[in-house]
């Protein structure tokens, strides 16, 4: 930060904000700066995907990192995750060093979520929390990145309210962060640099990944399904599939590693390799190869029932090291509420598609995700949800109210459902969710089953936690040492969304 830069933080105070906002709001969108628009994210052109592996840290950045400290907070869903881990690699690329201490960074990223009004609520809060230590560290830098950039309307409120802000940039060009860094440092004013472009590819980005045990694996970027409530097809641009070869290169290479479970990660999964224009490769083909590679655990997320293809069915039924787990978003019960959410499928076809699912793998575990008091749902609508919940007999939900998103066709329906009305729908499922969960883990009492540990209990340092292939917790007794192992663990205890047990064996062979 130069020497006018600094007078001018100093001078920021909550007093004087509000005028210099005054002053200097409009100019923004005129200058340089490349800003997000919802319009342009919309579009999906006819123009073939570009894949990019030439990333290289410019020689003049080589050094920027030096005696300086990143930290990054996470805000949302797993794609956000590992988008975290790629941009930790780029700041330890440039020599930056990583701490989890607000006050002892140089830089602080907030990665942040956009799906619900509650995601965006937390940045905004954690934004004001951040503001008196820019006014004590005017060098501090402090960025936004994720999905949040890429709507208008927290550009704009940024802008507006939070000006100690020094750089906002999305989800399409992380790979830029050493020249946004760049500029950062150089420029008097916010940096905003977001796309709205369609989204290319970018291969071969630097990653610190979080654990050794399990890692996420991008197959695919974007979406084009448009559900009417949904954010991401604006935020993540059209979808995008990696060429197999390199998806299955890292996935070697975190095999090698040792990693013991993968998850393949993308919006809508089921939709990989349908933007191909030289072969007809899908996620089922993907899934085929993968199944051979050593590595004992994997999984994938997140589908879309629309595109969910017999041939993956098929895959899936080999089993082998894919796990019968499947997160299945069904979103609603009702047929009506389906239509206006633009889910392109009814509760028929949905339930076809599960009990096709189900005779190809026995014993399959099923989550789901499921949005309550969508606009005018009637208690109809609401109890064809519980029917199908039960009716499918999930093992899981993540459960939602409706939030409006800016720039959504949901947004703009009038909605007659009170809230309390929402959230009496929600206690209501969730008392559902827990019941059948509950009942489901009374049946493992007395069976051994495997799990992957992954460290000490969050609750008691002297117990082992991990998880089994159907994606259930399980507590237990057992030594150190099969940290990031597979052992055996015979249930002796149930809860509602955990089982306690004791260790009867160390490793296992799963390959
Ligand atoms: S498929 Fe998923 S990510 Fe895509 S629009 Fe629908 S809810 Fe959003």
């Amino acid at each position: 930060m130069n020497e006018n830069q600094r007078k001018e933080s100093q001078l920021l105070t909550p007093e004087n904000q509000d005028k210099k906002i005054e002053k200097d709001y409009s100019k923004y969108f005129e200058k340089v700066y490349e800003a997000p628009s919802l319009k342009d994210a919309k579009k999906r052109g006819k123009e073939a995907v570009q894949y990019h592996s030439d990333f290289t840290i410019p020689e003049e950045f080589k050094n920027m990192g030096k005696g300086r400290k990143f930290l990054i907070r996470t805000y949302g869903c797993q794609m956000n995750e590992h988008d975290t881990e790629v941009m930790a690699g780029i700041f330890m690329a440039l020599g930056y060093e990583a701490t989890l201490d607000v006050n002892e960074a140089n830089v602080i990223l907030l990665n942040t979520c956009a799906i619900r009004e509650n995601a965006e609520n937390k940045v905004f809060g954690e934004l004001g929390h951040l503001k008196p230590l820019k006014l004590e560290k005017p060098d501090l830098l402090i960025g936004v990145c994720g999905c949040m950039s890429q709507e208008e309307s927290v550009v704009n409120r940024i802008l507006k309210k939070h000006q100690f802000v020094d750089m906002i940039f999305g989800t399409h060009n992380i790979h830029r962060l050493p020249n946004i860094l760049h500029e950062a440092y150089l420029s008097k004013e916010m940096v905003i640099e977001v796309w709205s472009k369609e989204g290319d590819v970018i291969e071969n980005l630097p990653k610190v990944r979080k654990g050794k045990i399990k890692a996420w694996v991008n197959i695919m970027y974007g979406c084009d399904k448009f559900c009417t409530y949904c954010i991401v097809p604006y935020t993540r641009g059209k979808e995008r599939s990696r060429h197999p070869k390199e998806i299955i290169d890292e996935v070697r290479h975190l095999a090698a590693q040792g990693y013991q479970e993968i998850t393949l990660l993308g919006q809508n999964v089921n939709a990989y390799g349908k933007d191909f224009k030289d072969m007809d490769y899908r996620l089922g083909d993907l899934m085929d190869e993968i199944r051979k590679i050593d590595i004992p655990r994997v999984r994938f997320t997140t589908s879309h029932p629309r595109d969910f293809d017999d041939h993956l069915i098929e895959v899936l039924a080999k089993g082998g090291n894919l796990v019968d787990h499947i997160h299945l978003p069904v979103q609603s019960g009702s047929s009506s509420v389906l239509k206006i959410m633009a889910r392109k499928y009814n509760r028929e076809q949905y339930l076809e598609l599960v009990a096709k699912i189900k005779a190809a793998i026995p014993n399959l575990s099923l989550t789901t995700d499921i949005i309550v008091g969508y606009p005018n749902e009637t208690e109809e609508q609401f109890e064809e949800t519980l029917s199908l919940y039960r009716e499918v007999g999930y093992d899981a939900a993540y459960t939602y109210i409706y939030s409006p998103r800016e720039g959504t066709p949901a947004a703009k329906m009038k909605d007659n459902v009170p809230m309390s009305v929402k959230r009496d729908r929600l206690q209501r499922l969730n008392a559902l969710v827990n019941e059948i969960s509950a009942e489901k883990m009374k049946a493992y009492l007395g069976q051994t089953v495997e799990v992957l540990v992954e460290g000490e209990s969050k609750k008691n340092p002297d117990v082992l936690a991990g998880y089994t292939t159907k994606s259930k917790l399980v507590n237990f007794i057992g030594p150190k040492s099969a940290i990031g192992t597979i052992v055996k663990v015979k249930i002796t205890d149930t809860k509602t969304w955990s089982l306690n047990g004791e260790m009867v064996e160390e490793t296992v062979e799963v390959r």
